[in-house]
């Protein structure tokens, strides 16, 4: 579903991304582990095509991510928008748009991006804010939610839109550690459905119950990639066993 090879990626000296290569099945869930600065989110960014790489490649399905040959101006451009399409990301910090209200937010992308009919988006936005347990929240307006609360609103956004894959950039790492489990609660929810999903995460124990694959990334390379019982309950790399030690 999601193939990615030889990724290469520098700012300026800087080699973030050296090469990276891992694949995914549809329907799977990735966590990506690996020491602040190794580039993880890079590598998301890359996928979304916030940023450009400077080699290799990045297949979903039959579809090539990044900016085609012999394209200009506005066929790029319409190029860009689809192939953003295909994922939905959630960030670190929950980025939803201040004077909307919730359910607003959950409808705006699908009315925009997706062209949806009015009545289809806010019935869509409604399940979704229900999934996540805030439907008697649509109202509300972003800044009177807790982050957690905020964060499941996030999820809910990204879900509606139907991206072919999830992307995830530490969703829990700017929560008060009593919000995080009803925000991992809602990621489990959705890993078990059919979304590809790919999750950077210091959530150790989350990363092992719910992934598929665990890719260990230093320096710019997967280091380990496997099960979670062979790279988290077994690593074989030195440097995946000191990171994990150090991670407790
Ligand atoms: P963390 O766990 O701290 O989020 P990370 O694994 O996500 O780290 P990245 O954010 O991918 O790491 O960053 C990898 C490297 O790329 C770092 O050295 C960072 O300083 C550098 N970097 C990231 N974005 C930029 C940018 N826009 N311009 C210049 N350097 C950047
Ligand atoms: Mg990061």
């Amino acid at each position: 579903h999601l193939n990615v090879t030889g990724l290469r990626k520098s700012y300026g000296d800087n080699v973030v991304l050296r090469d990276i290569s891992f694949s995914v099945e549809r329907g799977e869930c990735v966590g990506i582990l690996g020491p602040s600065g190794s580039g993880k989110s890079t590598i998301l960014r890359c996928l979304n095509r916030l940023e450009t790489s400077d080699g290799g490649s990045i297949m979903v399905g039959d579809t090539a991510i990044g900016p085609a040959p012999g394209l200009r101006n506005r066929q790029l451009r319409a190029d860009l928008v689809n192939q953003r399409r295909l994922f939905g990301m959630v960030f670190q910090q929950f980025e939803l748009f201040p004077r909307m209200t919730v359910l607003q937010n959950v409808v705006v992308g699908q009315r925009v991006v997706k062209g949806r009919a009015k009545d289809e988006a806010v019935e869509r936005a409604r399940r979704e804010l229900d999934r996540v347990g805030l439907l008697d929240k649509q109202d509300a307006m972003p800044s009177s939610l807790s982050g957690g609360q905020q964060q499941r609103v996030a999820i809910a956004r990204a879900v509606a839109m139907d991206p072919e894959i999830l992307l995830f950039d530490e969703p829990t790492s700017a929560l008060d550690p009593e919000l995080v489990g009803e925000v991992l609660a809602v990621m489990r929810d959705i890993a078990s459905g059919d979304i590809t999903m790919l999750v950077v995460t210091h959530e150790l124990g989350f990363a092992a119950d719910v992934s598929d694959t665990i890719l260990f990334i230093d320096k710019g390379v997967v280091v380990e990639s496997g099960p979670p019982a062979a790279v988290i309950g077994n690593p074989q790399n030195e440097r995946t066993r000191r990171f994990l030690s150090r991670m407790g």
